[in-house]
């Protein structure tokens, strides 16, 4: 039997509060210094997530998956991952996919996991 999934973290609301995390995330990840805007999208085929980075403005939009509207964890995860991509950024080689980028993707997503699973604990 599964546990049922605890509700957002100060939210009794059904809707992911995305703006309010955003800003949550941003003071925690010490990324206030940064413009970031983060809004839904429904054309996300592969991934939960994408952050278009301009690091001479620091500025980043970032995109998360519409269907992870349904799970409030789920999209803490993927704010949180996005977000990380920008400290993490300078470390990203060129153009193209290399052993680089998949080695920082997997590094990115277990920092978002732990910080959401600590976050999530401690509520
Ligand atoms: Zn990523």
């Amino acid at each position: 039997m599964t546990k049922p999934p605890k509700a957002c973290p100060g939210s009794a609301t059904k809707v992911f509060p995305l703006q309010r995390r955003l800003r949550y995330w941003q003071k925690i990840l010490r990324l206030k210094d940064w413009t970031i805007t983060v809004e839904w999208s429904p054309s996300l085929v592969e991934d939960e997530g994408q952050n278009e980075i301009v690091e001479e403005n620091r500025e980043s939009t970032i995109y998360l998956d519409s269907a992870l509207k349904k799970s409030h964890r789920r999209a803490d995860v993927a704010l949180v991952h996005e977000l990380l991509h920008i400290p993490f950024e300078f470390a990203r080689d060129g153009d193209g996919v290399s052993v680089t980028d998949v080695l920082l993707e997997q590094g990115i997503q277990q920092v978002a996991l732990g910080m959401v699973e600590i976050e999530w604990r401690t509520k």
